[in-house]
């Protein structure tokens, strides 16, 4: 069984890039984007879902 975050509006959201200034978008669900200009992983910030998303800790890979 799948986990997935109990987010059901798409939304985008526009974030430079901290690499190269690129502006990039990311949706509802993604919490990184591969930046289209210098190919590095633009992080949505975290401190957004993984505050009250139970699934966090999956979405974000994170292992004790
Ligand atoms: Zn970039």
């Amino acid at each position: 069984m799948q986990k997935k975050c109990p987010v059901s509006d798409i939304e985008i959201m526009e974030k430079n890039c901290q690499f190269c200034g690129e502006l990039v978008e990311l949706f509802t669900g993604e919490y990184r984007v591969k930046c289209p200009k210098c190919k590095n992983y633009v992080f949505r910030d975290k401190a957004s879902c993984a505050e009250w998303c139970p699934y966090a800790e999956e979405c974000f890979g994170k292992k004790s």
